[in-house]
């Protein structure tokens, strides 16, 4: 018999008890297993540790004197890309489930954690190590609500199981890479989306009743670049709802604090990363972040059609002037708010700098949210490039450094 690793002698928290990270939990599923044991090193709201992890997994750290690196992270290539048959009822065009379906059929993993939803509920979460195309495509689409992805990290050591790919968000790759040499496995490969504002499954359904019509036919929904919420209901329709007119007074509360306090949108420490926020509308936004990225990228090749990235406007102006409204919790009418959407729409960002509009926006948000609410935390748990980035702003007087 073989002796038992010292976590496996640790044992999960039951559901209900409260977690290590207190309100910041993300929910990441680590403390669902046996690796609990490993918490404080590596919980990503514990124990920010981005730059050491980006060493050891991509050979390097962002680039502090490159503005790039700051936003999007260490990259050797990005392109915008889309499937030139989408997969039907994916959140885009289906890139993320095709590249896992590939690398499970060429053999190059024995399994993929992924999440599928509940029989009863489409938006709650069910990870699973799926093991056949089938269930992989029954993972397809957003779960925008938190999702334990980590509490199937158990089954891998029980399963044997050797070369693995884990689709993930940031908080719960951050968590990953920082017990990945614990997991016994010769080959770990991360494909990550981009992440921002997840909520728990009661503040989805405050959000979905508060701005969309129809809330119970909603199949998914997407913030766009065109500044508009699109809910897509059952029947087809797609519902936009102008971001200038959600109501934001009542929203406040309803993101998740961890992903109030989140600092890693771009998903940092994933091999490959694929979201949609640096490419044209219809299409997806690739970063590679090192040759075992690349190497999972050139199994769909032929499966893509891509172009350059491109970066169009000036972003600042308008992320200067979202600062007062979030921390007023401003809405405007709806008749300004689709007024603004159309100006915004015609000069504003575009490209990369949608992409950096969107970060700024998100980071300057969280830097007087976290100074507010966990003003202890503020300097170990904001990372260099974020403070670089909240610092080409002016912030509210109360948040001022
Ligand atoms: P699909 O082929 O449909 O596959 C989706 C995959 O995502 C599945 O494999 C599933 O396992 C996984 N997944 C679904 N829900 C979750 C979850 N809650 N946690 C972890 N994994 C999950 N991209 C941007 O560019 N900007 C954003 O602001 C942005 N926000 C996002 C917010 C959330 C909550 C999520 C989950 C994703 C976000 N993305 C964002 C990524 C983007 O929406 C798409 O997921 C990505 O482009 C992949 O699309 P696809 O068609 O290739 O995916
Ligand atoms: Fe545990 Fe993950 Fe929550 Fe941190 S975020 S306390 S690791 S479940």
């Amino acid at each position: 018999m073989t002796s038992l690793h010292s976590h496996q002698k640790a044992k999960a928290l039951k559901p209900s008890s409260r977690r290590p990270a207190k309100e910041l939990c993300s929910e990441c599923g680590l403390c669902d297993t046996y690796y609990i044991h490993y918490v404080k090193e590596a919980c990503a709201f514990i124990n920010q540790q981005i730059t050491e992890l980006e060493e050891e997994t991509h050979g390097r750290s962002r680039d502090l004197d490159n503005p790039d690196d700051w936003y999007f992270g260490v990259n050797q290539d990005m392109m915008a890309a889309r499937k030139t048959e989408p997969i039907e009822g994916a959140q885009w065009t289906g890139i993320v489930s095709s590249i896992a379906i590939e690398m499970l059929n060429s053999g190059m993993v024995e399994g993929v954690v992924c999440v599928q939803n509940t029989k009863e509920d489409r938006f709650q979460p069910m990870p699973v190590i799926a093991r056949t195309p089938e269930e992989i495509l029954a993972a397809k689409v957003n779960k925008p609500t938190l999702s334990p992805n980590l509490s199937v990290l158990e089954q891998i050591e029980q399963s044997g199981m050797k070369r693995l790919l884990v689709i993930g968000v940031g908080c719960q790759i951050q968590a990953l890479r920082a017990v990945e040499k614990k997991l016994g496995l010769e080959k770990l490969y991360v494909l990550g989306t981009p992440c921002v504002d997840n909520v728990n499954r009661a503040g989805l359904q405050k959000f979905l009743e508060t701005t969309s019509r129809s809330p119970e036919t909603v199949v998914h929904y997407e913030f766009m670049q065109d500044f508009r919420v699109h809910f897509k209901h059952e029947d087809g329709s797609v519902e936009m709802v102008p971001f200038f007119g959600l109501k934001t007074n009542q929203l406040k509360d309803v993101f998740a604090p961890s992903c109030m306090s989140c600092f890693d949108y771009v998903n940092s420490l994933a091999d490959l990363v694929v979201g949609y926020m640096g490419a044209p509308f219809g299409w997806q936004w690739i970063v590679v972040r090192n040759d075992t990225g690349q190497e999972m990228l050139d199994l769909v090749k032929d499966q893509l059609e891509t172009q350059p990235v491109t970066s169009k406007g000036d972003r600042k102006e308008a992320v200067q002037q979202s600062i007062p409204a979030y921390d007023k919790g401003v809405t405007l009418p709806m008749w300004a708010a689709k007024l603004m959407g159309v100006v915004i729409e015609r000069i504003g960002p575009k490209g990369l700098e949608y992409a950096r509009f969107s970060i700024d926006s998100h980071f300057t948000r969280n830097y007087i949210y976290l100074k507010r609410n966990h003003p202890e935390k503020l300097d170990a748990h904001v990372p260099e490039y974020a403070k670089r980035i909240v610092g080409q702003y002016k912030l509210p007087e109360s948040t001022e450094n």
